[in-house]
């Protein structure tokens, strides 16, 4: 057994880990031991299907002190005119560099890949190596961080709820560039951005969206691209923002306010026919919903329980199949829902989400919070959970809080400095823009419809649980 000493200890090295270590290195001298069971940082990227992409830019992705790509504004393609979005290869190359290139240099940090945590007995915690199966106990000084809270659920490591005959074909989604042969049909299970993704893939490729069979049990809202754009377009970012914030001041209910929200173009859905019951953060551009738009076989009897080499069952009936079908598993959750709890308790931080599906700025956010107070209380109170959004109505609490925690930042002096200089906050930049009348316009509705919006978020938080 071997025994170190460390002020952090980070379990989990992906998006969340890293941001924070990054973070937390470039505001103290903290010695960090950061541990995963993968071999390298990156998290669930390591494993995701080989046609993904970020759903926004990479500008505002990753750590703080690395840019991720190029900054650069597509040309062609279906996001032409919006800034970049890396692969997974290209995420997983970028974590490795800002491992081996920057957090080992600084001498602040030591990574442990291949090791899983075992958690923490009698005030030691402990971990042990996939390869050697040595253990290592670590004697923490300050704080053990959780990164595995939100640990990603993705199809390439999760058992499917459903059961499948030996003679059906059903296949991750990540083995679709596996095909040696034309399949009879596709059915792509699943409500989310992976199913999505595979549709996509599937029409660039060439299939007849009349062959392709999507199983979505919810319907999803979505949000546009074309909002979620920083640095030069900076400006339709806060547009956006501005544009939700007056839906929702004049929203009366639940109801209206998704109408509202919607007609300003804020949240999409594929089928304007169907109200979505679903919200995860996924992002989409015009491009893309118009093509998911040509898969007109959409299956809408709940969620699949068996597929069969004749049919499968769905919880409210039946569609047939066969044997030469290749049957898509795009039913990962994704980003888990698991319960809030507090960010700061005394030994531990666990990192979650306070501005809304940003995993890597809330990650570095949290590091800088817990390097510049000493109160877990004052920490806490600029850093509220905001667990991540699964129904339609988890819009109202993630945005409610997200705006407040937002107002609660801006009145800090320092954090406003370190949200300017940090890559990963998407509104910074502002004042480069005063110069553009749509950007003072959009920063007038916004300042104007602030509370009001807020107001109505709180009236209707109640009603929508
Ligand atoms: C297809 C897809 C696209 C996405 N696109 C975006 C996007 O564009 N923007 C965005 O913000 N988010 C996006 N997300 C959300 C994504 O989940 C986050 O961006 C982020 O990658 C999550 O990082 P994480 O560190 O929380 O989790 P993970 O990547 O799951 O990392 C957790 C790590 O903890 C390790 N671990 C767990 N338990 C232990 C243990 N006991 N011992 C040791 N190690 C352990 C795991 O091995 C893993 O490496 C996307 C997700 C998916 C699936």
């Amino acid at each position: 057994m071997t025994v170190i000493d460390t002020d952090y200890l980070v379990v989990g090295a992906g998006a969340a880990g890293m941001a924070f270590v990054d973070s937390l290195v470039a505001e103290s001298d903290a010695d960090v031991v950061l541990v995963d069971r993968r071999h390298g940082p990156g998290g669930h990227w390591n494993d995701a299907y080989p046609f993904v992409r970020l759903h926004q830019p990479s500008a505002f992705y990753g750590v703080n002190s690395r840019v991720l790509g190029n900054n650069a504004i597509d040309e062609v393609g279906r996001n032409a005119g919006l800034y970049e979005r890396a692969t997974a290869g290209e995420i997983c190359d970028y974590y490795d560099a800002v491992l081996e290139e920057h957090l080992i240099p600084t001498g602040q940090v030591r990574f442990f890949g291949m090791s899983d945590y075992l958690g923490e007995a009698a005030g030691e915690h402990q971990f042990v190596s996939r390869l050697t199966g040595t253990t290592t106990t670590v004697n923490v000084r300050r704080k053990v961080i959780d990164a595995t809270y939100f640990e990603t659920s993705i199809p390439a490591n999760h058992t499917p709820s459903f059961d499948v005959d030996v003679d059906a074909q059903m296949i991750p989604v990540n083995d679709l560039v596996s095909l040696s042969g034309p399949a009879s049909g596709y059915t792509i299970i699943g409500s989310g951005k992976t199913a999505m993704d595979a549709c996509i893939w599937l029409l660039d490729n060439g299939v007849d969206p009349g062959t392709i069979r999507w199983i979505r049990p919810r319907e999803a809202w979505l949000l546009d691209r074309a909002f979620q754009q920083p640095l030069q377009l900076l400006t339709s970012l806060i547009e956006g923002l501005a544009r939700t914030l007056d839906a929702t001041a004049h929203a009366e209910s639940v109801e209206d306010l998704f109408r509202r929200v919607e007609a300003c173009g804020q949240l999409v859905r594929l089928d304007p026919t169907v109200e979505p019951t679903m919200y995860r953060c996924a992002t989409v551009s015009d491009n893309e919903v118009e093509s998911l738009r040509l898969i007109e076989n959409v299956v809408r009897q709940g969620r699949v329980i068996h597929i069969g080499t004749d049919q499968i069952k769905l919880e409210h009936g039946t569609v047939a199949t066969d044997r030469r079908h290749v049957h898509v598993d795009c039913s990962a959750a994704g980003l888990r829902t698991e319960p809030d709890r507090p960010m700061f308790e005394p030994g531990r931080i666990t990192l979650q989400q306070t501005r809304t599906c940003q995993p890597a700025f809330n990650a570095a956010l949290i590091a800088y919070i817990e390097a510049s107070r000493d109160d877990d209380a004052d920490k806490n109170r600029l850093c509220p959970p905001n667990r991540y959004p699964d129904t339609a109505t988890d819009w109202i609490r993630g945005s409610l809080l997200s705006y407040r925690a937002q107002a609660a930042w801006y009145a800090e002096p320092d954090v406003t400095a370190w949200m300017e200089a940090s890559r990963l906050d998407a509104a910074r930049g502002i004042n480069d823009h005063l110069d553009d009348p749509l950007m003072l316009s959009a920063l007038g509705r916004y300042a104007e419809n602030f509370e009001p919006a807020m107001a109505t978020l709180d009236k209707l938080l109640p009603q929508s649980a």
